[in-house]
This record gives C-alpha cells, structure tokens and sequence, in this order.
C-alpha cells in the first residue's frame, strides 16, 4: 500500500486510452477492500450521477478498452443494475452497478468471456466442419469467432489469423454502397436478417465475391442485444451462373435499351475499330429516385420506359441506346453530324427529359444531367470513357443538374483535387481540426436569444476555414458524414450542459446519418451522459428525410418525438415537399430557407411563400424561424409577418461557443453596465 498516492480522475478523458494514459497508480483511500481489488481480476470504478468516472482501477480500464464505457451505459436499462456487452477487444463483460444512497454509484467489472474449453464439444465439431462460414460479432462487427469455413471464404488459413487481421483494420466488406447499412437496418428493426445476398470483397486478397447471409441477435437476459452471430454461403458461382444467363438477353426488357453488359461490349469494339471516333453520352435522370419514393414501383417503371422511348426517337439510326442501371441511360453514337457538333445531341436529350412525363393521369418531372466524353481524345477504352463521361455527369449534378457537360482535363484536376480534400478531411477528423460555431436564433419581439445552431468549421492549417458547403459533400461521398454528424451532436449535448435551461441547440442531421444505424442509440446515450433534457436539442433534417416514404425513417422520428426531442425542416421551401408535409409529420419547427428572406422585399412570389409557411405554422402549432435575417428592413417585416423568430448576420455570424455565450451574457446586462463594458473596452 501507499498511501500517498491519490484516487485518479478522469472526468474529460474516459474511457483512458491505453496507449497515451501512463501506468495507472490508482489505490483507494486507505480501505483494505479497494487495496485487494486493485491487484484482482475485478474492475471496480466510481462514478456520479452523471456517468463522470472519479475513480476506477486498472482491471476496469482494462475491460473497458476504449468505447467499452459508453457501449456498457448504453446496454444498461435504466432501472437495471446489470448488463453484459462485448468490449472493444472481443472480451464479454459483465457490469454490475450498486448504487448509492447520494446517486453516486460502484460498478464492478468482471471478464465472462467463455473459454473455448466451454465451447460444448458437441456443437464445437458442427462449428469446425460446417461448409457455411459461421461467426459472432461485436454489436460493432468486428468478429468474436470464426469458423474454418469463414476464414476460407476470406482467404485466411485459420480463424486466429482471421481475427488478428481483422481486428487490426477494420474493413469494408461490402461492394455496393449502403449495403452495410442496408443489413444492420433490416437487424434493427427484425432482429434477423435472411438470406441477403451482396457481393462482398474477401479480406486477404480484396477479390470480388458473391455470398448469401443470414444474420441474428443474440440477446442478455434483460432481452438487449449482446452480439451478432450468422452464417455465410459462397454463392459467387451460383450468381455467375444467373448473370452469365442475363448476360444472353442482351436487351433490357423494361425499356428495350440494351443492356449494360451489351452496350459495353459495343463500346469497347467501337474502341478498337473506329476510325472516325465516336461520342459517349450518359445520360443520368435528376429526381427518379423522387417518383419511385413517393409514387412506388410501378409509377417509376412507366417513367423508365417513357423517357427510354424520348431517347430512341432522338438517336434514330444515329446511335444506340443502352440502359447501364437504375436510372442511367446511355447513347453511343459515330453519326459525322453529331462528331461535328457533340452539343445539340446533348442539348437535344436535356430538353427532352425536361418534359413532363405524363403516367397515369399525372405528369411527374425528372430531368436530366448529361456528361460526354469523346474517342479517342477522352480515353482509349470503353471503361475510361465512361468513367470520364460520368466524371463530366457529376459536375452537372454538383452544380444543379439539369444541364450536360463534356468532359475535359480540367474537370480531372478538379476531380483530383476533390480527392485530396478527401484526404486532407480524413487526417482533420483524426487531429481534431474540426470545430462546431454557434449562431443565435432570436426572439423577433424582443431580440432575446432562445437558442443557437450548431454549424461546423473546419479549421484547415493552410487553407484557412474551409465552408461546410465544400467539405460536407466530400465527407457525405467519403461515407464520413455519420460519423461527423455523431460527433456534432455529442458536442452539441456538452455545449447544452454547459448553458442555461431554456436555451436550445439544433444541429443538422444530413439524410444518411439521420437513417445510419446506430443514431437513436447514440443520440438518447449522449443526451443521458451530459445530463441534458431531451427537449433542448433539436435536429434540423431536410425535406427529402420526410418525402422518401421510408419505413425507417418514419419509425424514427415517431421514436424521437416519444424521446421528446425536437424536430425542425431546414431550408424549408427548396426541395420536393409540400406545405401539407407538415400536417403527417410529428414537427416542431420549420425554417424558412434564406433565398425566400432574401428575395422578399423584390419578389412578391418569396413573400407570399413566407406567409404560407407562417399561416400554416400558427394553424398546426410550429414553431416558424426564418433564416438569413440580414437587414433591420427583413426583420422587421417578417416581425409584421408574423415571425416569431429570427437567424441571421444581422442579429450574429456563428462563432465558438465561449464567444457566442460571452454575447448571450452581455446581451443580459442592463444597458447601463453595457455601456460602461464598452467604454472600458
Ligand atoms: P444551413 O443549415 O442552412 O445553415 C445556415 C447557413 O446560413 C450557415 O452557413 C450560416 O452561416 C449561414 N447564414 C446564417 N445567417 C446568414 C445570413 O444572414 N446571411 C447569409 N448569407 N448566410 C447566413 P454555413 O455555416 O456555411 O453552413 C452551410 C450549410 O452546411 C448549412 O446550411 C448546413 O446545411 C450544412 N451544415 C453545417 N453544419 C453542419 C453539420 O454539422 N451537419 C450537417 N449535416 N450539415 C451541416
Ligand atoms: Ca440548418
Ligand atoms: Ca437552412
């Protein structure tokens, strides 16, 4: 024992993070009990009300490496004083919680992983020689176990070298984007996943395969989920089998296109065998995904086949059309007319797509974005082509579709450049060079702030602070949004400890993160660790979460609205929805987007749409904030309006929290000491 040695704190910095915290030197006061138990093989820590860790010893820190403290409260029904969870190291870990008469609480921590002596023999022989892979993970997805038929099909000679690999890195493991998401979803929300065939890339080698899944949970006595275990096929020669059968019918029925595997072989013939050179044009409908939400399949099947028949009539004998996915269609074309003058064919298909497409009694719009590459100037084969013609695509849609674009080398530096962003983005999440401002929401009558957006900085050491209009659409493509967004929240929930009660913060949800698993969970066990009421964050989503008509994205907000979390529309006005929207969800507040602000004093339209979204906010009980409050001339007609509240430079740009709260504090000071504070400097 020494007794001079204090009890450890770590109230900023838990869970420790084995590698930067030192040897951990924590001995109790002088009980003879915490002595013991320091050298034993129990976790023991102390921690208040408010989940603040004041003392824990090295076995607990050791149990719940890194992760392990949140993932363990957010296991622990509120009224339960016991869970298990899987820690970040594989290890099953039992918390036992005593509370304390003052709130303040003990909790022992005790490893029960199972050793693999207790793997019954019985069902260890089915495990080792089954032909399907077999594995338990983590609620996260790293793997617990793994059996020889697994580690095959990722190209591993055992499951401890299965493990060891993947632990180290975590992988992507599915090809398509969003299948991941798309998996722990249907877990969510069935418990089980059946029969999920993806193309997956196997570990080792990164090689391409098809494989089947089934998934489960696997749950603790209090019915939490404890781990995921499934099984796994190969069925890499089955698809090869079906795709090799597709592949035969070379057009595709749906609109008589053909098919992609088709279209690409003509592509890369015409690379070899044309002497004169060719045009590629792709051509991308806008707002698709929009009709097949809101007015299903079958509405969304029509269109397809309209719009495909607008494409044949354009290209005549001139070309051919194929249909490479979804809503992507393409024209090859070595027509002399159109390599003499490549605009109007694209012109030509803008316009055509611009047309209404009438289905059923109903015109639905999509529009389209058209990009272009030219052979042999714009790459030497089929692929190349298509990759640049889609990279001309993508600066059509970036910059508000509906319009074409040839490709050209330019567009490939911006591309890189796009790329090195990204990279530069990754390292500023890891060096905490990101930052959230907050910008005060007011009172019109009275100029009193009620509330602040949180909106993120990105505090680069070169470029200076890059706008979230540039580095959210990279981080949204990077696939880093849901983890950006997850930090932003739990900032904003330690900014609302941290100020008076009435006061709010909202943060801004983007689509994705807002239907990433995970992001209830995480959101409810933030609110709980900072100690905040739920009803003082509010989210700010966009339209489009309303108008997909989601499954999941309804359950969750029904499930917020239970939470008592608040709920406002952004940039409200701009997208696809309508102002009956608002009756079917459960909402708070609607924010009048700052292009109608801007435009209302020259543009009847912009004010009338103001007063409709006011109208029908007082007649449903929203709250309506407008946005981008600039001038006294804005704020006070909104005021006349009947808008009770204001955003914008004119009231305050965001800025870091301690300026924005030194403001608020000034901004409460009698206008007497105001005066004296400015004179004083
Ligand atoms: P937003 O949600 O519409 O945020 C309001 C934007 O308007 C902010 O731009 C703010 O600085 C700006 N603004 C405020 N008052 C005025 C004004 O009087 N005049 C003008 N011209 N602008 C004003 P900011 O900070 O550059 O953010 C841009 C957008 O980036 C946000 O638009 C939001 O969509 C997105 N964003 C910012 N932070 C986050 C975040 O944490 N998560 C997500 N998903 N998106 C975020
Ligand atoms: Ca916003
Ligand atoms: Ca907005």
């Amino acid at each position: 024992m020494h007794p001079d040695r204090k009890l450890q704190r770590h109230k900023e910095d838990w869970p420790p993070n084995p590698a930067s915290s030192g040897p951990s030197t924590g001995v109790g006061p002088a009980t003879c009990e915490v002595g013991t138990l320091e050298a034993g093989e129990l976790g023991v820590m102390a921690i208040d009300r408010r989940g603040s860790v004041h003392y824990h010893n090295d076995k607990a820190s050791q149990l719940l490496a890194p992760g392990g403290w949140r993932a363990g409260q957010r296991l622990m029904p509120e009224d339960a004083n016991s869970a298990n969870f899987v820690n970040g190291n594989g290890r099953e870990v039992a918390l036992t919680v005593h509370k304390m008469p003052s709130g303040d609480a003990v909790v022992l921590i005790e490893d029960v992983t199972e050793t693999p002596g207790q793997f019954e023999a019985g069902y260890r022989t089915l495990f080792e020689n089954s032909v399907y892979g077999i594995y338990r993970d983590t609620l996260d997805g790293r793997p617990i176990r793994v059996n020889p038929a697994l580690a095959a099909i990722n190209g591993y000679a055992s499951e401890r070298e299965h493990i060891d690999a993947v632990q180290a890195r975590p992988v992507n493991w599915y090809v398509a984007e969003g299948r991941a998401d798309e998996f722990h979803h249907i877990l969510e929300s069935h418990g089980r996943v059946s029969d999920f065939v993806s193309q997956i890339y196997r570990h080792r080698t990164g090689e391409r395969v098809w494989i089947t899944e089934n998934a489960w949970y696997v749950y603790d006595l209090q019915g939490y989920p404890l781990f995921i275990e499934g099984t796994i096929q190969d069925a890499t020669e089955r698809i090869a089998a079906q795709a090799a059968l597709t592949n035969l019918a070379s057009i595709d029925t749906l609109t008589g296109a053909k098919s992609r595997y088709s279209f690409m072989r003509r592509l890369d013939e015409a690379a070899l065998q044309s002497p004169g050179g060719f045009l590629l044009y792709c051509v991308d409908l806008d707002m698709f995904k929009d009709v097949n939400d809101i007015f299903g399949h079958a509405a969304g099947d029509a269109v397809l086949k309209a719009v495909a028949a607008r494409l044949f009539d354009l290209v005549g004998e001139a070309g051919i059309v194929g249909r490479l996915g979804g809503d992507e269609f393409a024209i090859l074309t070595e027509a002399p007319e159109y390599l003499a003058d490549p605009e109007t064919l694209a012109r030509n298909a803008v316009q055509a797509m611009r047309l209404p497409v009438p289905v059923e009694g109903r015109n639905h719009y999509v529009g389209a974005s058209v990009g272009v590459a030219m052979f042999p100037q714009h790459g030497a084969t089929g692929e190349e082509l298509l990759r640049n013609a889609d990279t001309a695509l993508y600066r059509v849609k970036s910059q508000g579709r509906n319009g074409w674009r040839m490709f050209d080398h330019e567009l490939r530096d911006q591309l890189e450049h796009r790329k090195k962003l990204e990279g530069a983005l990754r390292d500023a999440i890891e060096q905490n060079q990101l930052d959230l401002h907050y910008q005060p929401v007011v009172d019109a009558a009275s100029g009193v702030t009620v509330g602040f957006e949180a909106l993120m900085r990105w505090n680069h050491p070169e470029l200076g602070s890059v706008p979230p209009a540039d580095f959210i659409p990279v981080a949204e493509q990077a696939g880093l949004m849901t983890g950006l967004g997850s930090w932003a929240i739990s900032q904003a929930c330690e900014a609302l400890a941290a100020l008076p009660s009435p006061l709010k913060i909202s943060v801004n949800v983007s689509a994705n993160q807002f239907r990433a698993p995970g992001f209830y969970l995480h959101l409810k066990s933030e609110l709980t660790r900072c100690g905040v009421a739920p009803g003082r964050l509010m989210l700010e989503i966009t339209e489009s979460v309303l108008v997909s008509n989601e499954r999941v994205g309804r359950l969750l907000l029904a499930a917020l609205r239970k939470l008592g979390v608040q709920i406002a529309i952004d940039d409200f006005g701009t997208g696809y929805s309508s102002l009956s929207y608002l009756q079917h969800f459960p909402i708070n507040c609607v924010k009048i987007d700052r292009s109608f602000v801007a435009g209302m004093a020259n543009q009847k339209a912009n004010l009338a749409v103001i007063r409709a979204i006011i109208g029908i906010g007082r007649d449903l009980g929203i709250d309506i904030i407008a946005e981008g409050v600039e001038t006294r001339e804005q704020a006070k007609s909104l005021r006349s309006e009947g808008c009770d509240l204001l955003q914008g430079f004119l009231f305050s740009k965001p800025k870091p929290l301690t300026e924005a709260v030194a403001d608020l504090a000034v901004s409460l000071l009698p206008r007497a000491a105001k005066q004296e504070l400015v004179q004083t400097g």
